[in-house]
């Protein structure tokens, strides 16, 4: 069974994700907040979308959402708690429920505080987590809605289990920016120091328009394993390491 994920650059910086069973043609397709690119690679893939879903309610990861429902006559599933804020909202989810995507099951883990509804999407068999604005690669997002504790559990406990060899899939290309904060976090740390270097050459390649960005720019898939070693949100001993971190963060 291969599950075949496409990576649509969308916005500035945003990755919304086209992911197919390839053995019946089923797809869905995960953060979108621009619907056009997303009609251009169903069309190319030949694929029928059959569920959209959101990992959070922030627009820039669901702003497309009704217009794909519209096309496709697909449900919205995003966490149970948004059904007023998400876009297109039709099926709430929530820790420990399963989607699936033809042949493929997704979990849905709620890992909140970037926003109280956050949930990711881990399809186990593909070795695929869809993180959203929680996890990135050698960074997390803003704790807008939760607190430290909150953050601690989703990313040092929860995603932090996962197997090494899970592919990370987050909404946004900011693994550079990252690595240059994660360097100062860890100065001694040489697996950040090397992937510095590895995706600064990646990202020396990037287009003007991230629109037209290629896969060979994308730094994205990171894996858990490589979050482990060079993410030091993940890598926080406790939740209140991990409150000092991203304090520091904010204001870097
Ligand atoms: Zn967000």
């Amino acid at each position: 069974m291969t599950l075949d994920i496409e990576r649509i650059p969308t916005l500035g910086d945003n990755y919304t994700y086209l992911v197919v069973c390839t053995e019946s043609g089923e797809a869905a397709v995960i953060d979108a907040p621009e619907a056009e690119p997303v009609f251009a690679a169903v069309e190319r893939k030949g694929c029928r979308v059959t569920k959209i879903l959101s990992t959070h309610h922030h627009p820039d990861h669901s702003a497309a959402n009704p217009a794909l429902a519209e096309r496709y006559g697909a449900p919205v599933l995003a966490h149970v708690s948004d059904a007023e804020r998400v876009p297109g909202f039709t099926l709430g989810v929530d820790e420990g429920d399963t989607v699936k995507v033809g042949q493929h099951v997704a979990r849905v883990l709620f890992i909140p505080s970037h926003t109280l509804g956050h949930i990711a999407y881990v399809f186990d068999e593909g070795k695929a987590l869809f993180s959203g604005d929680m996890l990135f690669a050698a960074g997390c997002g803003r704790m807008f809605e939760g607190d430290a504790n909150m953050m601690y559990d989703a990313l040092c406990k929860k995603l932090s289990a996962l197997p090494d060899d899970m592919q990370v899939f987050c909404g946004h290309e900011y693994t550079e920016s990252n690595l240059l904060f994660a360097i100062t976090a860890e100065p001694d740390n040489l697996d950040i120091k090397n992937k510095l270097e590895r995706v600064r050459a990646i990202r020396a390649k990037a287009a003007d328009d991230w629109h037209d960005a290629s896969p060979d720019e994308m730094t994205i898939p990171s894996t858990i394993g490589e979050e482990r070693t060079t993410n030091p949100f993940m890598r926080a001993r406790d939740s209140e390491e991990l409150g000092r971190i991203r304090l520091a963060k904010d204001s870097f």
